[in-house]
């Protein structure tokens, strides 16, 4: 997993949709405010940081049609290197 990175200084995330979790790792996608980057916010209840690692267009497009299941789940696991 990429180490914690921002997008543009001083933007704000917004939430586009959540994706579950995959490995005990909650996954959302989110947008930085400023230049509409897509980005995965990830976080676990077993570790007190969270971080953000960035997204392809076309990846962030295809995870956000997706329905809940297995499949996406394979997908997540696929993009974040699980
Ligand atoms: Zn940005």
């Amino acid at each position: 997993m990429t180490k914690d990175t921002a997008c543009c200084p001083g933007a704000q995330w917004t939430r586009v949709a959540d994706l579950g979790n995959a490995q005990a790792i909650d996954c959302a996608l989110v947008r930085c405010s400023a230049c509409g980057r897509p980005w995965m916010h990830l976080w676990t209840p077993y570790a007190p940081k969270e971080s953000y690692s960035p997204l392809e267009d076309a990846a962030a497009a295809e995870l956000a049609a997706m329905p809940p299941g297995p499949e996406r789940k394979r997908k997540l696991c696929e993009l974040l290197d699980l």
